[in-house]
Formats: C-alpha cells, sequence, structure tokens
C-alpha cells in the first residue's frame, strides 16, 4: 500500500497530462479520461501480471497503470469494466512484408495502396499494431508509413527496410517472389552495393535488408565482399542492418561482418558456443520466424485449428479455395522437401529455447506477408504457439512479441504498457499465461487508445 504522499505524484501527473490533452485534443476530446478497471495485465515489461489493474488512457496515450489502490484518475472519467479479462499489449511483427501478396498472387501491382491497407487492416484486427516490413518494399511505402504513423488510416502502424539487397539470379527467388525493379537492388559489386545503400539512406528507412542465403542449394548466394560493403556503408549512413540466413555459417559471418538482426533463425544445425558469444558480445538481435518452415506442410496436414473462425477469418477467398483443394493439399503432403521443412523447423526451435536461455536478444517475426502461405495476423498467433513448444514460457513468448520486439525496432513509445506509452492493446476472454492459444479468444483491440475491432468471427 502507497502512503498518500506517494501517491500524490500520480494524481499531478494525471492532472498535469489530462491539462495538456485538453489542449492537444480540442473540445470535443476534453476530459475524455478513459479507465479499463479489473483486467489482469501484463505489461511486457517480464514483471509478472498484475492480477487487478487500473489502466488509465488519455487521447492515444496511456496515463497510468497499475494496482487498483495505487492510481487516480477524475470522478467523470467513463469507466469499463473489464473484469475477468486480461491485457496484454498490441503485437509488434519484426518481420513481415506487405504489398507482396494478395489473394494467392504474387505480383509487382500488389504494391499498391489498397492492398497494402487491407494487409494493415487485417493485422491490427489480430492485435498485431505494429509491422516492420522488411524489405521489397516501393517508394510508395514512405508516403503509407507517413500515413501510418499519423494515424490517418485504419490498420497497423507501419515501418520498413526500403528495397533491400539480394543476390543476381539469387536470394530472394525471383521465381518464388517477382517484384518490381523498384522494390529491391541486386548489386554485382560492392561499389553497386555502396551506391544501393545510399539511394536507400537518402530515403530514410527504418532498417537496411540483405538476403545471404543459396535457397537450400539451388541458388548462387551473394558475395561476402558485396555484403560486407552494403553493411559497411549502412553503418556509415547510421542504419542497422537485418539479414536474411538460413544456415549456422552465414550467420556467423554476416555478424562479423557487423549485422545488427539476424532475421530468420537458424535451421540447418544446432547453434554453438561460438555464435552465442557474437550474438552476445555484439548485441545482436535475433529473430525466429518458427511458423515460416511450418506453414510449407502444417495446412496439409488440417490440424483441427483449421476449421475455427479464428484460422478461415484471416484466408482471403481465393486462399481458402486453395487450402479446400485436395489436389493441392495432395502436392503439399507428397514435397520432396517434407523432411527438410520438419527438422528445420524442429532445429530452430532447439536454437530459440537455446539462444533465449543464453541470454540472447530474441525479437519476434514470422515473415508473414511475404508468400500467401504466411497468413498476416494469423501467422504471429501461430508464431507465440511455436515459441512456447519450444519450451519457452508463454510469459517469455509474449514478452518477446511486445517489449522486446519494440526494443528490436528502437522504439520506445510502444511494446509495453506503463505510462507515455501508446494505448496498443488486446483485451483477451482468457489468460494467455495459461494457455498460450488464449491469445487468439480476443474480446477488443485497441489502437493508440481506440477500440480498433472485437472477437474474430467467421465472415472476415
Ligand atoms: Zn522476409
Amino acid at each position: 500500500m502507497l502512503s498518500r504522499w506517494t501517491r500524490l505524484p500520480f494524481l499531478a501527473c494525471s492532472l498535469i497530462s489530462l491539462f495538456s490533452a485538453n489542449l492537444a485534443l480540442g473540445s470535443e476530446e476534453a476530459g475524455n479520461v478513459i479507465v479499463l478497471s479489473g483486467a489482469r495485465l501484463l505489461d511486457g515489461t517480464g514483471r509478472p501480471p498484475l492480477e487487478e489493474s487500473v489502466l488509465v488512457i488519455i487521447g492515444d496515450k496511456i496515463n497510468a497503470v497499475g494496482a487498483p489502490n495505487t492510481v487516480k484518475y477524475p470522478a467523470d472519467a467513463k469507466v469499463i469494466d473489464c473484469s475477468g479479462k486480461t491485457i496484454v499489449p498490441g503485437l509488434i511483427s519484426d518481420h513481415s512484408h506487405v504489398g507482396l501478396v494478395d489473394g494467392v498472387s504474387i505480383k509487382p501491382e500488389n504494391y499498391n495502396r489498397e492492398n497494402i491497407l487491407r494487409q494493415l487492416r487485417q493485422y491490427e484486427r489480430y492485435g498485431v499494431t505494429s509491422v516492420m516490413a522488411l524489405g521489397l518494399n516501393s517508394d510508395l511505402f514512405y508516403q503509407l508509413r507517413d500515413e501510418q504513423h499519423a494515424g490517418k488510416n485504419p490498420g497497423a502502424d507501419l515501418f520498413g527496410a526500403d528495397r533491400g539487397i539480394g543476390a543476381p539470379l539469387g536470394a530472394p527467388s525471383a521465381a518464388t517472389i517477382p517484384v518490381g525493379n523498384d522494390q529491391l537492388y541486386r548489386p554485382q559489386t560492392p561499389e553497386e552495393a555502396q551506391a544501393a545503400v545510399r539511394d536507400m539512406a537518402a530515403r530514410h528507412p527504418d532498417l537496411i535488408k540483405i538476403w545471404v542465403d543459396d535457397l537450400l542449394g539451388t541458388a548462387p548466394k551473394i558475395k561476402p565482399e558485396i555484403y560486407r560493403a552494403a553493411i559497411q556503408a549502412a553503418h556509415g549512413a547510421g542504419l542497422r542492418v537485418a539479414c536474411h540466413i538460413y544456415y549456422l555459417d552465414d550467420a556467423k559471418t554476416v555478424i562479423q561482418a557487423g549485422a545488427d538482426i539476424i532475421a530468420h533463425g537458424v535451421r540447418d544445425q544446432p547453434v554453438d558456443a561460438q555464435f552465442v558469444g557474437l550474438m552476445k558480445s555484439a548485441s545482436v538481435w535475433y529473430i525466429a520466424t518458427l511458423s515460416l518452415d511450418e506453414s510449407f506442410y502444417i495446412y496439409a496436414e488440417q490440424p483441427e485449428w483449421t476449421k475455427s473462425a479464428f484460422f478461415q477469418a484471416a484466408l482471403q477467398p481465393a486462399l481458402q479455395q486453395l487450402l479446400n483443394d485436395p489436389s493441392y493439399l495432395q502436392k503439399m503432403r507428397t514435397n520432396p522437401r517434407l523432411p527438410i521443412f520438419k527438422k528445420a523447423v524442429a532445429t530452430n526451435q532447439a536454437n530459440l529455447k537455446k539462444l533465449y536461455d543464453a541470454g540472447v536478444q530474441i525479437g519476434f517475426g514470422t515473415d508473414s506477408g511475404a508468400v500467401p502461405l504466411r497468413i498476416p495476423g494469423f501467422a504471429e498467433h501461430r508464431e507465440l504457439q511455436l515459441m512456447v513448444a519450444s519450451g519457452l514460457s508463454p510469459a517469455q513468448a509474449l514478452e518477446c512479441a511486445t517489449g522486446h520486439a519494440a526494443a528490436l525496432l528502437g522504439l520506445k513509445d510502444r511494446g509495453t504498457l506503463e505510462a507515455g506509452k501508446l494505448a496498443d492493446f488486446i483485451i483477451l476472454d482468457a489468460n494467455p499465461l495459461q494457455d498460450i492459444t488464449n491469445t487468439e479468444k480476443i474480446s477488443a483491440v485497441w489502437h493508440r487508445g481506440k477500440e480498433v475491432s472485437g472477437a474474430i468471427t467467421a465472415s472476415p
């Protein structure tokens, strides 16, 4: 129990914030204090949950949060009873893509305003309130980023890595993900790589993305001298670099070249002490994307959850049709690479647990939006389940997807439910700390202090 004196600053803080909010918001919003009362609250910082909380919102921000006896609010505030619910921060994806997929098609024309805003609305409806589009963006990205930052359109907030740097005739595969010339650089020399980074830096992206992969031995890999030149140029421009990798050896080499973020899990073999040492000594972030390789086979197995409204509502009609096509599912089931994908998931999971326990910084991402079966919004909840199946606790997985995911992106204004942060959160009907699949029991999503959507129902 706090004394009268220590409680006073809360009150003073509230009044000051209320006063400035009134000035900023205009008369119709004046005095608009919203209080969510009685919910269990997980704040995303790693602290244990508050079993009973009061969350005070003014405008788009959290004004105060705490146990009922520690938080003050004005008598005329709008109080919403959230007893029996659980509040968690909005999820943040550190590795997704926008504007690549529409239905089951992947083509440059999909990078359009309407399609991207549709995807951002879907992310938000599934509680993913901020999304990093990690490469393959055309210049339209910057206009949409500005608008989402300003809250001009419904949907998740948007961050991005401009176009990114791939290998000539290599990753990312032009056959799997055909993009326009204005969505990717494929430099042939270190000088071309530096010039590509200069072009991107001039547009002020949030990160630089580089693909380092031979696509299971089927394509030429980007040369080390080219990605080293790109990383140096990015750092020279004050930008951090996220590297797509698959193999342990490449993960080590890109860290030695200065990479700041490993954008996929290591999937070819167990990580070793040298890798852990490199990750920790350079404070490199790790994004596992467990659900990526699972998406190559899981839908053909038709687990019970594929019948749920939560899953079905995430499918555009063309994708829904494809996943009901027996010949397509049979093709998936007999894919000769199936054993490779299954082993990749198992290796990725074991590596995630090992790296988490070793104290490596773990973010959150799925590669959702890169191809049709990496399904925006749904993939993020599946990723949480696969993280827990890897041995992380539900609280640890949720912390990666909120507070850590924000820290990976360098965002100080979100990711945790603390005074001064954006009021981005999900209200759940059941406790995800008991069962991580309870993150699917969405009662409401709040974004920037406003309720933006409710439960996920059968039709989108
Ligand atoms: Zn990706």
